[in-house]
C-alpha cells in the first residue's frame, strides 16, 4: 500500500519546506528557560543530533524574546517561536530572528494587533504557523460548537485564516489540536477538505512516555496513512528526545521516511532458541548510532525466523545448534555462543551501514 498525501501548499520555515512534495519534517519544543541560552542550545543541538529538523521554544517574555538573536547564531534548524497572548512577543521575535512564529487564535484576537503581526512577518519573510487548540477555543465558539468541538476548532482556524488572507498574507501552516484523539482526527479531516494549507500534526499533551507515545502513533499514524500531515510533533512529558524517536519511528513504520534501521524482532515463545529479549535491548543500543535504513530481523527460531531473517538486510535466527546470521538473503554463519553471536551480528551490522554510505556517496 501507498500512501497518498493530500495535496497542499508549500512554506518554508527557515531553509526547511513545509508541504507540498518535500518530506515530512520532524519537530519538538524544548523544555529549558529560553532565557538561559546555553542551556537552550545544549539541547537543541541534542535534538538536532537525534534528528530534530526544526524547533520550537517558548516565548514567555521580552528577555526570551531577545534570547533568540544569540540561541539562532548558535544552531543550525530553523526556531519557530511559540507565543500566547502578548503580540509585542511576536513582534519581538521576528525582529530577532525567528524563523516562524507559532500563534493561537484563542489568545490573540485583536485585528489591529494581527495586522501589525503580518506586516512584519511579509517585512522579515516569517512564516506563521495558526495552532488552535480546543483547550484554549474562545468561549463563543466553545459554546456554539459544545456537542462538536471538532467543528469549532475548525471553525476558529479558517476563520483566523480569513483574516491573514484579507491582509495579503498566505505565508501560513496550520494545526488543530486536542487531547482527544477523535477530536484531533475528525478536525484534522474536515479541515484538510477544506483548505491547501500546510498542516503540523500532532496529539497534544498526549501525556507520559508510555502512554503518549501510544496516543501519538494512533493519532498521528492514522492522520498519515489518510495522507494528512506535512511536519509533526510528538508531545510527550518526558526528555524531547523521546519525542524524536517516536515521531522518527511513526514515519519509518508508514514508509514516509528512511530515517535509520527498522528492527523487526519476535515477541518469543516456548519455542525460542536463543535469548531475543537480550539480543534485541543489546542491538537497539548499538542502532542509535546507525543512520542508515538498514531492515533488521531478530527472532527467536526457525518457524518463522529464517524467512524473516532473509526478507531483511542482515537477521539472526534462532536454532537448536545457537543463532543463524542471515546477510541479504543468504546464511552468513552459524554460530552458537550467544555473547560471540550479538558481536557478530553488531560487526556485520556496521559493516552494511558503512556499504551503505559508500554507495550513497558514489551515486553522487
Ligand atoms: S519466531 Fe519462533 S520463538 Fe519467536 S515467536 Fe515465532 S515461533 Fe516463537
Amino acid at each position: 500500500m501507498i500512501i497518498n498525501r493530500k495535496k497542499t501548499r508549500q512554506i518554508y520555515v527557515g531553509n526547511v519546506a513545509v508541504g507540498g512534495t518535500a518530506p515530512i519534517t520532524i519537530q519538538s519544543m524544548t523544555n529549558t528557560d529560553t532565557r538561559d541560552i546555553s542551556a537552550t542550545v545544549r539541547q537543541i543541538k541534542r535534538l538536532e543530533k537525534r534528528g530534530c529538523e526544526i524547533i520550537r521554544v517558548a516565548i514567555p517574555d521580552n528577555e526570551s524574546a531577545r534570547a533568540i538573536k544569540e540561541i539562532k547564531r548558535r544552531i543550525s534548524i530553523p526556531l519557530i517561536a511559540d507565543i500566547h497572548f502578548d503580540y509585542k512577543l511576536a513582534l519581538e521575535s521576528i525582529k530577532n530572528g525567528a524563523d516562524c512564529i507559532r500563534i493561537n487564535p484563542g489568545n490573540i484576537k485583536n485585528k489591529e494587533k494581527i495586522k501589525e503581526i503580518i506586516k512584519i512577518s511579509k517585512d522579515y519573510n516569517t512564516s506563521i504557523r495558526i495552532g488552535v487548540n480546543s483547550g484554549s477555543l474562545d468561549y463563543k465558539i466553545r459554546e456554539k460548537f459544545k456537542n462538536n468541538i471538532d467543528d469549532g476548532i475548525v471553525f476558529s482556524a479558517i476563520e483566523y485564516i480569513k483574516f491573514f488572507e484579507d491582509n495579503d498574507f498566505f505565508n501560513i501552516k496550520v494545526s488543530l489540536k486536542s487531547t482527544d484523539i477523535l477530536t484531533t482526527i475528525s478536525a484534522y479531516e474536515k479541515f484538510s477538505q477544506k483548505s491547501e494549507y500546510p498542516l503540523h500534526i500532532g496529539i497534544t499533551e498526549a501525556g507520559t512516555e508510555f502512554s503518549g507515545t501510544i496516543k501519538s502513533a494512533i493519532g498521528i499514524g492514522y492522520l498519515l496513512i489518510k495522507g494528512i500531515g506535512d511536519t509533526l510533533r510528538v508531545s510527550l512529558t518526558a526528555n524531547p528526545e523521546k519525542e524524536i524517536d517516536t515521531a522518527k519511528e511513526i514515519l519509518k513504520s508508514l514508509n514516509l521516511r528512511r530515517l535509520g534501521p527498522i528492527l523487526i524482532s519476535c515477541p518469543t515463545c516456548a519455542r525460542r532458541e536463543i535469548d531475543v529479549i537480550k539480543i534485541t535491548k543489546k542491538i537497539e543500543k548499538e542502532l542509535k548510532n546507525i543512520k542508515s535504513p538498514i531492515k533488521i530481523a531478530i527472532m527467536g527460531c526457525e518457524v518463522n525466523g529464517p524467512g524473516e531473517a532473509r526478507d531483511a538486510d542482515i537477521g539472526i535466527a534462532g536454532s537448536i545448534t545457537g543463532g543463524i546470521i542471515f546477510k541479504e538473503g543468504r546464511v552468513l554463519k552459524r554460530i552458537e555462543q550467544s555473547d560471540k553471536l550479538i558481536k557478530e551480528f553488531i560487526i556485520e551490522i556496521k559493516k552494511l551501514d558503512e556499504k551503505y554510505w559508500r554507495d550513497k556517496k558514489n551515486e553522487v
